[in-house]
């Protein structure tokens, strides 16, 4: 009897062992797909060149009036240059806000049609869902952009293996995210990202969430508060400026890396 109680508790030890296990491991896994650096999948543009002075603030999950606009009106007084990651169901809804970006001269990135995790589409789905948002990118700023954001940096290789045959270049984030969307202080944001900000660096910032369009809802406005994003990037801005960084867009940061010298050549002829 005491033998067989031991035996049953030996199991139920196994058993928790192998759950804790498997869940560890559903962690680790869960972690290395949404991993901005991680280049398991294929390659992905993590940051720019390390060695030029040059930082590429980008925005996600827009265009959500009037954050969007107020951004836009911070870019432009202090003379910058940024790249948004737009969601296509958002785009077609306030196309002039794309359009508007596009005049400034900031760059414009595909997030996907409704922001979903891209992990859960098949191929037809993943081609649908970029396909739809360059088609609404053109009609608002007749462009096609070649660089896309996946939602939640969710990607593995059949994502990004679709995603390249589509002529896009994958763009993560180097600066650890701010977590901007849970509503931190304007200084709070800058000092996160500030922290990590170096040359080559890419900064993440959310200009909306996830594509949502609050008009159309009720009393859910608080879901795409973004004013704490636009005092962030002021501050964000006139700290780097001041530390002598050039802002950059994304598209600049891609020619910047396809035409930096390698760097034991470089190292080589100093
Ligand atoms: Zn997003």
């Amino acid at each position: 009897m005491a033998r067989q109680r031991s035996a049953r508790r030996q199991w139920v030890m196994r058993g928790i062992f192998a759950v804790g296990l498997l869940a560890a491991v559903a962690v680790a896994a869960y972690e290395t797909v949404e991993n901005p650096s991680n280049q398991l999948f294929g390659k992905t543009l993590v940051s720019g060149p390390a060695d030029q002075r040059v930082v590429a603030l980008t925005y996600d999950d827009g265009p959500n009036p009037p954050y969007t606009n107020q951004i836009l009106e911070v870019l432009r007084a202090e003379h910058v240059r940024a790249t948004f990651f737009v969601v296509g169901r958002a785009v077609a809804v306030y196309p002039g806000v794309v359009r508007r970006e596009a005049e400034d001269g900031d760059a414009i990135g595909n997030h996907t049609w409704s922001h979903g995790h891209l992990l859960l589409y098949d191929v037809a789905g993943l081609r649908r869902t970029l396909e739809r948002t360059d088609s609404a990118i053109y009609a608002a700023a007749k462009l096609h952009t070649h660089i896309m954001r996946p939602p939640f940096g969710a990607r593995d290789w059949l994502v990004l293996g679709e995603v390249r045959k589509l002529g896009y270049t994958p763009v993560m984030w180097s600066v650890p995210l701010a977590n901007d969307w849970e509503y931190p202080p304007a200084r709070v944001i800058a000092a996160r990202v500030l922290r990590y900000a170096r040359d080559g660096a890419i900064i993440d910032l959310h200009d909306g969430n996830q594509g949502i369009v609050c008009a159309r809802l009720h009393g859910s406005a608080r879901l795409c508060d973004r004013s704490a994003d636009v005092e962030a990037t002021r501050l964000i801005v006139e700290t780097l400026k001041r530390e002598g960084f050039r802002f950059v867009t994304i598209p600049e940061l891609v020619r910047m890396q396809s035409h930096a010298p390698m760097r034991t050549l470089s190292r080589l002829s100093e």
